[in-house]
C-alpha cells in the first residue's frame, strides 16, 4: 500500500533526491497519526458518551439588543490588562485541551470528521488561543517613537470595539475558535455567528471561553442562518468591523452591505475558496506526488479551503502519476466517520452533495474519468475519491467543495503554468513538485498565491508557522496564525506631547 510503504527514491543522475514526505512518520499501519492512535480508548469512550446537543436559535429582533449588549460590555473588557486578558485565553486553552476527547467525539458526530481531522482540529484551535494569546502581549505595547526634541511620539493599539465573527462548518472549531480569540485578545468584544450546520461544537468552544473567565456579554453566540442572523449582524451600524470565513460569493455580499449601510467604515477581513493547484515537473517522483495528492485533494472529503482540485502535470510523466493516483485512491476508505479506519467520510449535508453530484455529471459529459465513480447510495452523502482529466486549465471556473481532482497535462516552460493558474484570479495554496530547485523557487516567486508549498502536501497550516490566508477571489488576509493578524482588529492611534516647558 502506497502510504505505508517507504519511498521509493529512484535515483535520477545530477538531481538530489527529495525529503522524506512530511508526517509520514508520524503514521502507523492504517495512515493514521501515531498520537491519535494512541488516544483511541478515550476517544472512543467520549464518542459513545457525548451527544449532540440542541441549541437554541437566535431571532433577527434580537440582534440590535444582543450589539448593544456588546458594546456596554466593551469597556470592561478591553479595560482588563493585556496580560490578563492573554491569561483567560490561555485559560480556555487548558480547558479545551482537557476535553480534547469530548470535543473531537463532537467534531465526528456533528460535522462527520474523521478521527484523524478531528484530533487535529481540537490540537489547532488551542494552538490559536495560545498564540493570539501570545501575540496580543507582545504588539500591544505602546511603542515610542524617535522625534524632534521639545516632543514625543507615541504609537499604540487599541480595540475597535463589538466585531462580528462568521464561520463556516468546514473548520467549525478551530476557525470559530481562531476569529474569536483573535478580537478578544486584542480587547474588543464578539457576535459570533457559526454555521447552521454545526452549532453544538461553537457552543461548546463558548461554554470554555466564558468558563476561563470572558465575560458572557464580551462574548455572544448567535444560531441561526447566514442570510437572516448573519446578514443582520453585518447590517448593524454600530459594529466595529467583520471576520469571515466561507465561501468568496457570501464575503462579496457582506462587503457590500458593509459598503452600503450607515456608520463608520468598518474592516472586512475575508477568507475564502480556492482553485488550488500542484504544478508537478518531469523530475518528480510520481509515487510522492501521488501521495501528496491523496492527503491534498480526497482527505476531509475535499472539504478544506486548501485542498487540491487541480493537478498540472508535465506530460513526460503524467501516465506514471495518474496510473500511481489511481492504486492510491484505490487504498482510501471511502465510509462512516465513526469507524476508525475511515479515510474519506460523507460530505456535510445533503445540499453539499447535490452540488458535487451536479458537477459530477458535467464533468463525466466533458472529461475523462480517471477514477471508478463508486456507488454508495445518495442517503449516506459518501463521495469516493474522484478525477478527471482535463484538455485546459481555463476550464476549471468554481470550486467543487468536494474529493474531486482536475488533471491537467503540460508541456514546454511551466512559467506558462502558473501565469494561466494567475489568470484563474484565485490564490489560497499552490503547490509545486521539482527536484529543481532552482525553478521551484522561481515558479513559487511568479504566483500569485497566499501559501506556497514545495515537494510536500499543501494542506495543514500550522498555528505560527504557516499563516494561512489568500489574495484575490480567496481573501483579504491578513493571514490568520500569522504575526500581521492581530494588527486589523486593532485601530492605530498616535499621541503626541509637547514636552517644551512652559514660559
Ligand atoms: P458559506 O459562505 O456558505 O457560509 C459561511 C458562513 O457565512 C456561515 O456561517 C453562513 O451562515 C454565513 N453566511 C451565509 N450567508 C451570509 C450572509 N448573507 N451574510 C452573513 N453571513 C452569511 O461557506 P460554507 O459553506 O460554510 O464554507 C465553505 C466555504 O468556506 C468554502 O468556499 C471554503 O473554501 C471556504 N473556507 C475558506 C477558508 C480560508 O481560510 N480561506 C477556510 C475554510 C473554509
Amino acid at each position: 500500500q502506497l502510504l505505508r510503504s517507504p519511498l521509493r527514491l529512484e535515483a535520477m543522475p545530477g538531481l538530489p533526491l527529495p525529503p522524506a514526505l512530511y508526517g509520514a512518520q508520524r503514521q502507523n499501519s492504517l495512515g493514521l497519526d501515531l498520537a491519535v492512535d494512541a488516544m483511541r480508548a478515550p476517544l472512543l469512550q467520549a464518542h459513545a458518551a457525548t451527544p449532540v446537543p440542541p441549541v437554541a436559535l437566535a431571532e433577527t429582533a434580537q440582534v440590535d439588543a444582543q450589539v448593544r449588549r456588546a458594546l456596554a460590555a466593551h469597556p470592561a473588557w478591553d479595560g482588563l490588562p493585556v496580560p490578563e486578558r492573554a491569561q483567560r485565553l490561555r485559560s480556555a486553552a487548558d480547558r479545551m485541551q482537557d476535553a480534547l476527547p469530548r470535543l473531537a467525539a463532537l467534531l465526528v458526530k456533528e460535522a462527520f470528521k474523521t478521527w484523524g481531522d478531528a484530533v487535529a482540529e481540537v490540537r489547532e484551535a488551542v494552538d490559536f488561543l495560545r498564540y493570539y494569546a501570545d501575540e496580543a502581549v507582545r504588539i500591544m505595547q505602546p511603542v515610542e517613537l524617535p522625534g524632534p526634541t521639545g516632543e514625543s511620539n507615541e504609537l499604540r493599539l487599541a480595540s475597535r470595539g463589538a466585531w462580528v465573527c462568521i464561520s463556516p462548518w468546514n473548520f467549525p472549531l478551530a476557525i470559530f475558535t481562531g476569529q474569536v480569540a483573535a478580537a478578544l485578545a486584542t480587547g474588543n468584544t464578539v457576535l459570533a455567528k457559526p454555521a447552521e450546520q454545526t452549532p453544538a461544537i461553537a457552543a461548546e468552544a463558548v461554554a470554555l471561553l466564558h468558563a476561563a473567565g470572558v465575560p458572557a456579554d464580551a462574548l455572544q453566540l448567535l444560531h441561526g442562518p447566514g442570510e437572516t442572523i448573519g446578514a443582520a449582524l453585518v447590517a448593524h451600524p454600530r459594529i466595529a468591523g467583520v471576520v469571515f470565513t466561507g465561501s468568496t460569493p457570501v464575503a462579496k455580499a457582506i462587503n457590500l452591505s458593509l459598503a452600503q449601510k450607515d456608520g463608520p467604515i468598518v474592516p472586512l477581513i475575508a477568507e475564502t475558496g480556492g482553485i488550488n493547484a500542484m504544478i508537478v515537473d518531469s523530475t518528480a517522483l510520481p509515487e510522492q506526488v501521488a501521495d501528496c495528492v491523496v492527503q491534498s485533494a480526497f482527505r476531509s472529503a475535499g472539504q478544506r479551503c486548501s485542498a487540491l482540485r487541480l493537478l498540472c502535470v508535465h506530460e513526460g510523466i503524467a501516465d506514471a502519476v495518474i496510473e500511481m493516483i489511481q492504486g492510491a485512491a484505490r487504498e482510501q476508505v471511502t465510509g462512516d466517520p465513526h469507524e476508525w479506519r475511515t479515510d474519506v467520510g460523507p460530505v456535510i449535508d445533503g445540499e453539499a452533495y447535490e452540488n458535487i453530484q451536479r458537477q459530477l455529471t458535467r464533468l463525466h459529459a466533458q472529461a475523462r474519468p480517471l477514477l471508478p465513480p463508486g456507488d454508495q447510495p445518495p442517503a449516506t452523502r459518501l463521495v469516493p475519491p474522484q478525477a478527471f482529466e482535463i484538455a485546459d486549465i481555463g476550464e476549471v471556473r468554481q470550486e467543487i467543495f468536494g474529493p474531486v481532482l482536475h488533471v491537467v497535462r503540460w508541456r514546454g516552460d511551466p512559467k506558462g503554468v502558473v501565469d494561466q493558474l494567475n489568470a484563474l484570479g484565485y490564490g489560497l495554496t499552490l503547490g509545486i513538485q521539482s527536484r529543481i530547485d532552482t525553478r521551484a523557487l522561481a515558479l513559487a516567486a511568479r504566483a500569485h498565491i497566499g501559501n506556497v508549498y514545495v515537494n510536500r502536501n499543501i494542506i495543514g497550516a500550522v498555528v505560527g508557522v504557516q499563516p494561512f490566508g489568500g489574495e484575490g477571489l480567496s481573501g483579504t488576509g491578513p493571514k490568520a496564525g500569522g504575526p500581521n493578524y492581530l494588527l486589523r482588529f486593532c485601530a492605530e492611534r498616535t499621541l503626541t506631547i509637547n514636552t517644551t516647558a512652559a514660559g
